[in-house]
C-alpha cells in the first residue's frame, strides 16, 4: 500500500469518510464533489492501481456492492438512472491510483452530459480492432 493513498487512508480511518456500507472486502463511502446527489464510491480494502491490477475477488464484490447502492438509489433517493464509471490510467481521467467505482446517481432533467458525442465508427477500424481484442490473451 502506497503511503501517500488517500483511500488507503480512508479504509484504515485515518482520515474521515462518510461511509455507507462495507463487507469484508470493500467500503463504500460518499464522493466529496459529487456530480449528483448520492454519489459514491466504492473501493477495495486491499490496495490495488486500477481495474487491471484489482484481485478478481474485489472487483467482484465492488460490482456486487455497486449494484446495491445503485438499488438503494433508486428506491430511496428517487433517482431515475444511475451510472456505474470506472476509470482506468491518467488518460482515462483517473486522478486517484486506489481502485474505485463511482455510483453515480442520475435524475431526469440533471446537468451531466455525455463526455463525448457519438458518431458512427470506421466500420474497417471497428473490425480490426475487434480481431485484435479477439486474439489477444
Ligand atoms: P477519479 O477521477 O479517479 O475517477 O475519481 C476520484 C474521485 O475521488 C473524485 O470524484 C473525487 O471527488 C473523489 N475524492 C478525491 N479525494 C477524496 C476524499 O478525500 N474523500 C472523498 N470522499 N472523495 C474524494
Ligand atoms: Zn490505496
Amino acid at each position: 500500500m502506497p503511503d501517500d493513498c488517500i483511500f488507503c487512508a480512508i479504509v484504515a480511518g485515518d482520515i474521515p469518510a462518510t461511509k455507507i456500507d462495507e463487507d469484508d472486502r470493500v467500503v463504500a463511502f460518499m464522493d466529496i464533489n459529487p456530480a449528483t446527489r448520492g454519489h459514491t464510491l466504492v473501493i477495495p480494502r486491499q490496495h490495488a492501481d486500477n481495474v487491471l491490477e484489482i484481485d478478481e475477488e474485489d472487483l467482484a464484490a465492488a460490482v456486487k456492492m455497486g449494484q446495491r447502492i445503485a438499488k438503494r438509489a433508486v428506491r430511496g433517493l428517487g433517482a431515475d438512472g444511475v451510472n456505474l464509471l470506472n476509470s482506468c490510467g491518467e488518460h482515462a481521467w483517473q486522478t486517484v491510483f486506489h481502485f474505485h467505482l463511482h455510483v453515480i446517481p442520475r435524475y431526469q432533467g440533471d446537468p451531466l452530459q455525455l463526455p463525448w458525442i457519438p458518431h458512427p465508427g470506421d466500420q474497417e477500424d471497428i473490425a480490426a480492432a475487434a480481431a485484435v481484442l479477439r486474439s489477444t490473451s
